[in-house]
């Protein structure tokens, strides 16, 4: 989906990009369960179509965004088996060393018990004194993107416990990964806590919008409990699917339908892409400060500009195959919705949840309400609720 159709506000269709042709599909509501926004940084647990382009096509209908600064991180691995879940049980045997050879949390007191509270959740929380594993293994990225190299105390290869031993019975067979192996690990974005603001009815504040699934935001909260991402697809999907059924009968789809929709095909979108994607995963994954986050956003306006000014003028003046215009439909609503993260990230000014401030590391409780994000005039709002608001 690359647009939504609307007419005096109320949902009349989408804009499909489907076997190579780009089609407006009329419809009386419309739910979406397009996932979260793992696509917008480097390191991802997600897979690739799990874009984060529909939060900014529904901003752009209307609807608001929530909890945007809560994205969920966990380690993975770097090599040799790029992509697949650490075990986050396995730290309290973990030796965990640098590129320097010398241990991770060299300098910290009771370095041990730390490891030992690490092992005991997962994914990165700010509440717990734990955290400095989860900062000090992305510091060593930074200073070295090959990760941390992890290697397994004795006693865990010799007697590992239940859930670490059937973890690498599986490792072994399905990853030819044995625990004895030293392995390189970082940290990777896993799923969104924020998204799409629905009711408790799964609508939005556009009439004949709905939404479901990790695309939404709000029912976790700052820390999600493991989980909770499946039962709340499977609860919001079917609230969702009666909500949009009944809204349709009452409302249903228009026989003949038009839609404005312009887009021109920006070239280097795949550049770009890899650009968000990094400048995110520096400044917007796991260790926050104003300037970082300002400095991203001013990155992003440099590849909005540059991509304005490389795209042809009209679409009549380059004519570009639809899989262009398509890419280039996507990668202007990831902007956007990186640019709404940013922008949320950074009027929350403590840390909370899976939100880390650098620059402000502590809870501060005048700040315990959702931030929402909306669009105003072509411009991105962000704003904490109040009681009134909820
Ligand atoms: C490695 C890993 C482990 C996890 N483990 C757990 C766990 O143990 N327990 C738990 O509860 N959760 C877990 N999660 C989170 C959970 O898997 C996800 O939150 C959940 O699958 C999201 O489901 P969804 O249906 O909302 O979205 P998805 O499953 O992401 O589906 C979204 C769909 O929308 C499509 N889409 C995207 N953009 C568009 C567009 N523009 N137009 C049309 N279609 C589009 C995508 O192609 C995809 O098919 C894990 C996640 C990861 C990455």
């Amino acid at each position: 989906m690359l647009e939504i159709c609307q007419e005096g506000g109320q949902v009349r269709g989408a804009v499909v990009h489907e076997d190579g042709q780009i089609r407006l599909i009329a419809c009386g509501a419309l739910v979406l369960a397009s996932g979260g926004f793992g696509g917008l940084f480097t390191h991802r647990l997600t897979s690739d179509d799990v874009s984060g382009s529909v939060q900014s096509i529904a901003l752009n209908s209307g609807a608001e965004l929530v909890n945007l600064e809560f994205m969920q991180i966990m380690p993975g691995y770097l090599s040799p088996i790029y992509k697949t879940v650490f075990n986050e049980k396995t730290f309290r045997f973990a030796q965990l060393t640098d590129s320097f050879d010398l241990p991770l949390l060299l300098e910290m007191d009771q370095a041990q018990e730390l490891l030992d509270e690490r092992a005991g959740y997962g994914p990165f929380t700010s509440r717990l004194k734990s955290r400095l594993v989860d900062l000090a293994l992305f510091k060593a990225q930074q200073a070295d993107p090959g990760g941390v190299t992890v290697a397994y105390a004795r006693e865990m290869i010799e007697h590992p416990p239940e859930l670490i031993r059937t973890y690498f019975e599986w490792m072994a067979k399905a990853k030819h990964l044995t625990m004895s192996e030293p392995a390189k690990i970082g940290l990777f974005a896993h799923a969104a806590n924020g998204g799409i603001r629905i009711d408790t009815t799964a609508a939005t504040r556009v009439p004949g919008l709905f939404a479901c699934g990790e695309a939404t935001g709000g029912m976790h909260g700052a820390d999600r409990i493991g989980g909770l991402s499946t039962a709340n697809g499977l609860v919001f999907g079917g609230i969702a699917g009666h909500s949009a059924a009944r809204f349709a009968r009452e409302n249903p789809a228009r026989e003949s339908l038009t839609c404005e929709f312009s887009v021109v095909a920006a070239p280097e979108t795949a550049d770009s892409l890899t650009e968000l994607r990094e400048l995110m995963y520096r400044a917007a994954l796991v260790i926050r400060t104003k300037k970082g986050l300002e400095q991203a956003l001013a990155q992003l306006d440099q590849i909005a500009d540059r991509l304005q000014a490389i795209a042809p003028s009209s679409p009549a003046e380059k004519p570009a195959d639809t899989k262009s215009l398509a890419a280039s439909c996507r990668l202007k609503n990831q902007l956007q919705t990186a640019r709404s993260i940013l922008t949320a990230a950074n009027l929350r000014c403590e840390s909370r949840g899976s939100h880390f401030r650098g620059d402000h590391p502590e809870q501060d409780p005048a700040q315990a309400s959702p931030i929402v994000v909306s669009l105003r005039e072509g411009s991105i709002q962000a704003r904490f609720l109040s009681q009134a608001d909820i």
